[in-house]
């Protein structure tokens, strides 16, 4: 039986997250010291391979896999090849989100496994500026990483999240960068999720604004075109290319959410802004586990909350929810 919450939202679309560790400290993202999940409570390669399964069994047609950083993972492509295999007998699309850091070493791995489109997460095109928001001086690798993911075949998407005071005056460029290498850029509003160093409010940037900024200088307009996620996308006169907008703060997009995430250690969140979650490593290693994964996703049907309710309005409020998204799975 699919997957339907008590919305009648279809939900077919699977995030996961197998590592929250990452080579990056991007200052949106997580602190300096982040405290990672204890490494004991991390599934298995094999256990996340059964619960895909299990997601796909429930019409589970696509499935990103994420982090933390996924390509820090060991073993992670051993994943991508064993998920490969469900390509056109149940699932239609398996892709990831990465920040590109080892995109080279495993462009040409993941085109063979059967991965055609990756989310590449880039905020700034200025090495200096890089190192100081992902606080790793790694922007030759991840442009090295792109090259080599077009190059494998692979469809490349940035994301990127717009932070006043940092990448506002860039991001022209960074489009006009991206369309000229045939890449569609998303924007990103930031979140407030997880206690990081910077206040969120500081850098906060509606992407209403954004958008105003763009069209004094190029003409947009909007587009049909969907990626079963939440960004709304236009089209681009000048550069021919596709720039798409994804605004959890400025314009609610829960009505149409076809989603839940799981992260590393097997909790299946059914909403990135909520508390609500379910155990599916439990389910996993009970008695009967397909039967108890498959109840543990009915119940997280039931539960999944019709929104989120994130807002950033107020310097020195605490997050909207104390998760990270690298916990989440992004
Ligand atoms: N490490 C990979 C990457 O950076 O692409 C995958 C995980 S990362 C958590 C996924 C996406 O979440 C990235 O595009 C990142 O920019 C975004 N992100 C992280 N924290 C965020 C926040 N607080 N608000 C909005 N986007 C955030
Ligand atoms: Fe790492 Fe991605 Fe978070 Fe940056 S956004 S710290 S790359 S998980």
């Amino acid at each position: 039986m699919t997957l339907v919450d008590q919305f009648q939202r279809r939900i077919s679309y699977l995030r996961l997250s197998v590592t929250d560790r990452c080579d990056l400290r991007c200052a949106y993202c997580m602190p300096e010291q982040q405290q990672f999940l204890p490494r004991k409570d991390v599934l298995s390669l094999e256990e996340l391979h059964q619960l895909a399964l299990g997601f796909i069994a429930r019409g589970v047609t696509k499935l990103r896999l994420t982090g933390g950083e996924p390509l820090v993972r060991r073993d992670m492509i051993e994943l991508v090849r064993a998920l490969g295999r469900k390509l056109g007998d149940g699932l239609e699309e398996l892709t990831l989100t990465t920040n590109g850091t080892r995109l080279a070493t495993f462009a040409e791995d993941l085109h063979a496994a059967g991965v055609r489109r990756i989310n590449v997460s880039l905020d700034t095109l200025d090495r200096a500026k890089f190192a100081e928001l992902a606080r790793r001086d790694s922007l030759p690798q991840v442009l090295e990483g792109i090259v080599a993911a077009q190059a494998a075949g692979l469809k490349v998407k940035l994301n990127t999240v717009a932070l006043k005071g940092i990448n506002r005056d860039e991001i022209p460029a960074l489009m006009d960068w991206a369309h000229g290498r045939s890449i569609d850029l998303t924007l990103i509003e930031v979140m407030p999720l997880g206690e990081v160093e910077t206040d969120r409010f500081d850098h906060y940037l509606p992407l209403s604004e954004v958008r105003a900024d763009l069209e004094r200088r190029y003409s947009l307009s909007d587009s049909v075109h969907r990626t079963g996620g939440p960004a709304r996308y236009a089209d681009v006169a000048e550069t021919g290319g596709r720039i798409g907008f994804i605004t959890p703060l400025t314009n609610n997009f829960c009505e149409g959410c076809n989603r839940v995430r799981v992260t590393a250690t097997g909790q299946l969140h059914p909403c990135l802004g909520g508390t609500e979650q379910v155990d599916l490593r439990a389910a996993l290693r009970s008695a009967n586990p397909d039967a108890a994964l498959s109840a543990a996703l009915d119940e997280a049907m039931r539960i999944k909350p019709e929104r989120h309710h994130f807002r950033i309005d107020q310097r020195g409020a605490a997050p909207a929810l104390a998760r990270h998204m690298s916990t989440t799975g992004g």
